[in-house]
């Protein structure tokens, strides 16, 4: 088995965006890095991301924009490398952007820039690049090195910085590779999962939503994550979308990384609108009209049919008492629906649990029982919601682990 270009002080295991971070930290920070990748291209995620336009941050990112076994642990590496940092970044190289909702920001051109800008920064820390190299085993001998063994021969580095994402997107090279190496490094896990994902529904629900399909509207929806003192509660106002699968759109996919199997989605469907009083003071301003007219007037017109038709009698608004419109306003305040599953990690933007923090510093990404080896991104039980926020825990858990490891070698 060849043993290839010794001397390296860190492998790289992926070159999406936490390991291109970390490695082109580590090597400017005077580290001889190499990164080891199966794609035959870097950062392939970073291309198809944000539409092809990569939101690659979020101006207000701070841990409590991230879902986590620990809600704190995002907070030292988000503040030591903030997305304003990264904003320089991308203004050094001269990179147009622009901010599209409040604090996400995108690419002018194209995702392509972000990667080559990576790729730029990798090449002044002299990083050493190896794509379409197929990991076959990692190992750490006696003496603290480890040991990547390739189908193009074997590495061996004191520091290790694991960076191979999480499950989502199979086809974009996805695999379970972190989570296996933190399993046989004794690290725990928090069980993984889809997130920011389509939610998908069972016959009998499908019936009825499928004629729906291709309508969106703007919804309210509340979420919750935590026990205890550790409880949180975030609702999300965003658009949500029909689909011949269920439920998508900004919102769904939100709730998705905090809905768990067996439970119900509670979708206000006219968020900040006083429904009941709007009921009535249709039913007063136009008592001629039907139900249908009036919901009309309040949603999408095939929904305002869905809801007449289920939830109220025929006939003119004038002939309703007052309680059956309370009762329709309650309905659309809390429309209460049971998603079946996800689309899973086939159309997941992100796999929610991961390496469990607990094992590792926050401050630099080590594991605390494995000295050398590193864990950043998507790998670790720290997922954003949409917006940016997940390419911001990419760079700054790959800058902080790429700072320890160029300090080592100093
Ligand atoms: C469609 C889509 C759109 C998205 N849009 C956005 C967005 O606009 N903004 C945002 O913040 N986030 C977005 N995300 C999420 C974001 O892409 C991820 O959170 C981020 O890429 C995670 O970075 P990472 O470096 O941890 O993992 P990845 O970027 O997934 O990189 C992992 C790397 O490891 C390699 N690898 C995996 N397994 C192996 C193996 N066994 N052997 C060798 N190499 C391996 C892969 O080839 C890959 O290069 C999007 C995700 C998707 C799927």
């Amino acid at each position: 088995m060849t043993v290839q270009g010794g001397g390296h002080d860190a492998i790289v295991l992926g070159a999406g965006a936490a390991g291109l971070m970390a490695a082109a930290t580590a090597g400017q920070g005077g580290a001889r890095v190499v990164v080891l990748d199966h794609a035959q291209h870097a950062g392939r995620k970073i291309l198809i991301s944000g539409g092809g336009r990569c939101n690659f941050t979020n101006m207000d990112a701070g841990a409590g924009q991230f879902l986590s076994a620990n809600p704190h642990f995002a907070k030292s590496a988000l503040a030591r490398y903030t997305p304003a940092d990264f904003l320089a970044l991308v203004q050094r190289h001269r990179i147009p952007w622009h901010e599209k909702a409040a604090g996400q920001l995108f690419c002018d051109r194209s995702a392509r820039d972000i990667v080559d800008m990576l790729m730029r920064e990798c090449a002044a820390g002299q990083v050493e690049m190896r794509l379409s190299h197929r990991i076959i085993d990692v190992a750490r001998d006696g003496a603290g090195q480890y040991r990547v063994e390739t189908d193009h021969g074997v590495f061996h580095a004191p520091s290790l910085i694991v960076a191979t994402g999480g499950l989502s997107i199979p086809k974009l090279g996805a695999t379970g590779l972190a989570h296996d190496l933190a399993r046989r490094f004794g690290l725990g896990m928090v069980a993984p999962a889809p997130a920011l994902v389509p939610l998908t529904f069972g016959a009998r629900d499908m019936a009825w939503m499928e004629p729906l399909a291709g309508l969106s509207v703007n919804v309210g929806i509340a979420c919750h994550d935590g026990a205890g003192r550790q409880a949180r509660h975030v609702t999300f106002r965003d658009g949500m979308v029909f689909t011949h699968r269920g439920l998508s759109g900004p919102a769904i996919l939100q709730a998705s990384s905090y809905w768990q199997p067996g439970e119900a989605l509670e979708i206000d469907l006219l968020p900040g609108i006083n429904a009941a009083a709007r009921l009535l003071e249709i039913k007063r301003d136009r008592p001629r009209a039907g139900g249908v007219a009036m919901l009309s007037m309040l949603l999408p017109q095939r929904l305002a049919q869905f809801f007449a038709r289920s939830c109220l009698p025929e006939g003119q608004l004038a002939g309703l008492p007052d309680s059956v419109l309370t009762d329709m306003a309650g309905t659309l305040g809390a429309w209460r629906l049971n998603p079946h599953g996800t689309e899973g990690y086939v159309k997941a933007e992100v796999t929610r649990g991961g390496v469990d923090t607990a094992c590792l510093s926050s401050r630099d990404m080590e594991a605390r029982d494995v000295p050398g080896l590193f864990m950043v991104g998507e790998a670790v039980d720290v997922t954003g919601w949409l917006g940016g926020y997940n390419f911001q825990w990419a760079w700054a858990s790959g800058h902080a682990a790429g700072q320890a490891v160029a300090e080592r070698r100093g």
